[in-house]
C-alpha cells in the first residue's frame, strides 16, 4: 500500500506552451498520483531564461487549471529556490566533490568521448568554469514503472552549476524533489536516460531516490522525432479542454467512450481516476500522432 506516502509532480520548463506530449505527461503524473490516494505537485523549472518563452510560464498554469488538472500546496519557481542550489553546492564543496571544469563538448569528444574527470584535482585557471559533481565510474539501477529494469552507467561526472553560471536541471531537479518529499516521478521517456545520474544524487544528498516511471512519448507528424516545440508542435487550444484530455487518455490507454468527451475536465478526471491501471498502458501499441489541423 503506497497511499500514505506518494507524492507525484509535474515540472514544465517554461519554454513553450502545453502541447498534446506534454499534457499526456502532465495526465499521467496526476493520474498515477490521485488514484493512489497521493499528492500531486506542480514546479515551474524557470532555471534557463535565454531558453524560456516570455509568457509560457503563465500560459501552462493557464492550461493546466483549463483541463482540471489543480495542483495542491504552493507552486514551486526553481528562479526562487537559487540559495538553496547554492547550499547544496556548498555542502558537496565541503565533502570534497566538486571541481571546476572548463573543458567544451568538442575537448572531451577529442579527449576520447565521455569521461571528462581528466580535470579532477588540476587547480582551477582564472574565467568561468561549470561544477562538475565527482559521480562518473559506477552504474546506477532502477526498476522503471513502465520500462522496466534499468541499468545506467555514469559516464561523465554530472554537471551541476553551468560555465555561464547557471544552476543545471540535474542538481535543481534532485534538491527540489528531495526538498518536497516527491516519492514518484511519472514524466515522458525522453528523461528516461538523466536518472541514474538523478539517482547517484539523491543517493549522495542522503535521501532514497523516489520510484521513476517514463511514459512513452507523443511523437510527431513524421513518427520519429517527439513532439516538442522545435519541430512545431501546436499549443493545445484550452477552449478543447475535453477533448484534449479524451486524446491524452486515448493515448494512455483508456478505452475512452465517445461522449465522454461531453463533460466537463472534472468529470473526465474523475472518471478516469476510478479506472487508472499502471499496466493499461501498453508500450508496444502505443503510436499516436498529433493530427495535422
Ligand atoms: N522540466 C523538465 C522538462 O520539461 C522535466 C523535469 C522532470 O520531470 O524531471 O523536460
Amino acid at each position: 500500500d503506497i497511499s500514505h506516502s506518494y507524492t507525484g509532480r509535474f515540472a514544465p520548463s517554461p519554454t513553450g506552451p502545453l502541447h498534446l506530449g506534454s499534457l499526456v505527461c502532465a495526465l499521467g503524473s496526476y493520474l498515477d498520483a490521485v488514484a493512489h490516494g497521493g499528492t500531486w505537485l506542480v514546479r515551474m523549472e524557470d532555471l534557463d531564461p535565454p531558453r524560456e518563452e516570455p509568457g509560457a510560464a503563465g500560459r501552462i498554469l493557464d492550461s493546466l487549471r483549463a483541463h482540471g488538472l489543480h495542483w495542491q500546496g504552493p507552486l514551486d519557481w526553481q528562479s526562487r529556490r537559487h540559495d538553496r542550489y547554492e547550499e547544496i553546492l556548498a555542502t558537496l564543496a565541503e565533502r570534497d566533490l566538486l571541481y571546476p571544469c572548463r573543458c567544451t563538448r568538442a575537448q572531451i569528444r577529442r579527449a576520447g568521448g565521455h569521461d571528462n574527470s581528466g580535470c579532477r584535482g588540476t587547480a582551477p585557471a582564472d574565467g568561468p568554469a561549470a561544477l562538475r559533481l565527482k559521480s562518473a565510474g559506477g552504474e546506477e539501477s532502477f526498476e522503471d514503472i513502465w520500462q522496466g529494469p534499468q541499468t545506467q552507467p555514469i559516464r561523465d561526472d554530472t554537471i551541476l552549476r553551468r560555465k555561464d553560471g547557471l544552476y543545471a536541471y540535474q542538481l535543481a531537479v534532485v534538491t527540489d524533489d528531495i526538498d518536497r518529499g516527491v516519492s514518484h516521478v511519472v514524466r515522458g521517456a525522453d528523461l528516461l536516460e538523466t536518472t541514474g545520474a538523478q539517482q547517484f544524487l539523491f543517493r549522495l544528498l542522503g535521501s532514497e531516490p523516489p520510484q521513476f516511471g517514463h511514459l512513452p512519448l507523443v511523437m510527431g507528424p513524421d513518427n520519429h522525432q517527439k513532439l516538442s516545440k522545435q519541430n512545431g508542435a501546436p499549443a493545445i487550444d484550452d477552449r478543447r479542454a475535453p477533448e484534449n484530455l479524451c486524446t491524452a487518455l486515448d493515448f494512455l490507454g483508456f478505452r475512452v467512450p465517445a461522449e465522454l468527451a461531453l463533460e466537463a475536465p472534472a468529470q473526465i478526471l474523475s472518471w478516469a481516476v476510478a479506472r487508472w491501471q499502471r499496466r493499461q498502458l501498453d508500450l508496444r501499441n502505443r503510436q499516436l500522432t498529433e493530427k495535422p489541423s
